[in-house]
Formats: structure tokens, sequence, C-alpha cells
């Protein structure tokens, strides 16, 4: 189980992520989570910068779609202002919101390892990664303080099996997670 929690890449943020050293890796096709990803759970709205950087990450060749678990109206009103592809209600971390956002939403296909979903939480995110077999990017939460109750649940969960990480994979967790970890301190 903690081996599929654990991610191919951290970034403290989406600004973080370097995008060539991704291409150069073979990645092609970028899900991303929304929630405390791309905006903190009261953001709305995509604005100058985040355009910006969606442009640069399009300019060099990568497609981008929106995974997310939300079922909201504000998840499609987000992605049709980003102007990107997204699935919403996605269950995270079964595989069916990734896969049909791989199948049905992507322009062409993918193979698994041109594949990454980058997202804030490794019992959603990464282990919805790991689960279909794509490449997963850990970053850190735009702003933990307004999480929802079902999120702080999940990070009830993440907190538990971080503790197991950092006693049984104590290299792994020192050098990717601990960081990430302190952040719910
Ligand atoms: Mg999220």
């Amino acid at each position: 189980m903690i081996k599929k929690l654990i991610p191919d890449y951290v970034f403290k943020s989406i600004y973080d992520i370097d995008f060539n050293k991704l291409y150069n890796d073979g990645i092609r096709l970028i899900l991303s989570d929304l929630d405390n990803t791309l905006i903190s759970y009261k953001q709305k709205e995509p604005y100058e910068v985040l355009f910006k950087w969606k442009k640069n990450l399009e300019d060099m060749g990568f497609e981008f779609i929106i995974v997310s678990n939300s079922r909201k109206e504000r998840v499609t009103n987000f992605a049709n202002k980003f102007n990107v592809k997204c699935n919403k209600f996605s269950t995270k971390p079964l595989k069916r919101g990734i896969k049909r956002a791989i199948k049905k939403l992507a322009s062409k296909k993918y193979n698994n390892n041109e594949i990454i979903l980058i997202g804030d939480q490794l019992m959603t995110d990464i282990l919805g990664a790991k689960r279909s077999k794509i490449k997963a990017g850990l970053v850190y939460p735009v702003d933990i303080k307004t999480e929802p109750k079902t999120t702080r649940f999940n990070r009830k969960m993440e907190q538990f099996f971080l503790n197991r990480i950092k006693k049984k994979k104590s290299d792994i967790y020192n050098m990717y997670l601990k960081e990430f970890d302190e952040l719910n301190d």
C-alpha cells in the first residue's frame, strides 16, 4: 500500500514544476487536480499568472486536462474560463475519472508513461495515479486552512500513512515528503 502513495515528483507549487524535466522524461499529457492544486477551495476564477503558466506548458507541447473529485458547477465554470477540458466527480483514487480523461477527453492516444497526474493529496491524487499506472506528482496545497471536512478527513488518513512512510522508508520520506508532512503541523 505505501508504495502506491509515494509520488514520482514533488513540487512546492505548480509554479515550481520543472516542465523541461517532465518533457525530457517523456511526459506529454498533464492531468491536474483543481482544488488546492491550481487554486484554493475559496478561489473561483483563473488569474493572469495562471493563464501564463498554462500557455507556457501548452507552448512546450503538453496537453492539459483537469481531473477533479468535486461535483460542483465551480469546476466546469473554472475549466471553461481557463479554456481546458475537465472531468468532474472523478472519484479519485478510483481509476474511473482518470481513465475517462485519458481515453475520452484527451485529443490523442497517450501511453501510460507519457501521462502524469498532479495533485495535493496522497489519498486521492497520488494513489489514483499509481493505481492507473501513470506518473504521480505531488504539489503542496495552496491553502490548507480553507479545506472542507472531506479533505480534512483525507488528511488524517494521509497523516497515518506519512507516519508509516517515515518509519519504513525514511530515506524517501526525508528527501521528498518531510516538508510536505510538516505543513500539517
Ligand atoms: Mg486537491
